[in-house]
């Protein structure tokens, strides 16, 4: 009998993880939202991925379906997908809440918190060197405090709190904002083609610590801009650096 490649033993490792933590997902009763939605929605992809996209919270249609974004923002999501020649079946895609708030009001901070461990779980099985932050709510997560309109188009090493200690993330704007105004359609058009810059970069990042056989994550740094579509502030981001860079 062929033995499986460590490559292939690895992604059956982190998909059986991805699987078990999706049924606890489904049987979750710990935050108000378990009482009012139809399906809990854990989010979807393939485990061999170096990418997860993570939004706010399920909607109407994916509250119906359990899947993430599949309704017009799902749509729209996978159209920027296309305009960089990726697909979603190739990257995962959960959100920050897995149920959804009723009348699609914004998540409260204790349900975020409540359903912030499947988060946690979810980026260790996969542990991707990219989180692209769709929306405020995702980017609040990985990179407190700023602001959606001054750091879209631009990535820097999720914040240590965040679960994700060797990833960066690039941050954008939630697809369902890009439907509704024009300005933040154009700006999402342009920020998307900046994805595959960022994981090239967290690629040298990942393999540069690597190499030194450094126990340091992906250094703390200064965001780094790739489109012409942000309003970066000269005031809110921190100069630590850590380990290699
Ligand atoms: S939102 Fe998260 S914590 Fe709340 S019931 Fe659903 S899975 Fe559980």
């Amino acid at each position: 009998m062929t033995e499986a490649s460590p490559e292939a033993t690895a992604e059956a490792r982190r998909r059986a993880a991805l699987d078990a933590i999706g049924a606890e997902v489904a049987a979750c009763t710990r935050c108000r939202l378990h009482e009012t939605r139809t399906r809990a929605v854990p989010g979807e992809g393939t485990a061999a991925t170096e990418v997860m996209f993570v939004g706010e919270g399920p909607g109407f249609n994916e509250d119906r379906q359990g899947r993430p974004f599949v309704g017009q923002a799902g749509a729209y999501l996978e159209k920027l997908l296309e305009s960089i020649g990726w697909a979603r079946h190739e990257v995962f895609i959960t959100n920050v809440v897995k149920c959804r708030p009723p009348d699609n009001r914004d998540p409260e901070p204790d349900e975020i918190s409540a359903c912030s461990e499947f988060l946690t779980r979810q980026i260790e099985a996969l542990d991707p060197a990219l989180i692209v932050t769709l929306g405020r709510f995702s980017m609040g997560r990985f990179n407190p405090g700023s602001k959606i309109s001054q750091v879209h188009g631009t990535f820097r090493p999720a914040h240590t709190a965040s679960g994700a200690p060797n990833s960066l993330a690039y941050f954008m704007y939630h697809p369902a904002a890009a439907l509704r105004d024009g300005g933040v359609e154009a700006a999402s058009r342009a920020d998307m083609q900046g994805v595959p810059a960022a994981l090239t970069r967290s690629r040298e990042l990942r393999a540069a610590v690597a190499e030194a056989g450094s126990t340091a994550h992906v250094p703390e740094t200064k965001p780094e801009f790739l489109t012409d579509n942000h309003e970066p502030t000269s005031d809110s981001d921190p100069t630590e650096r850590l380990g290699l860079f």
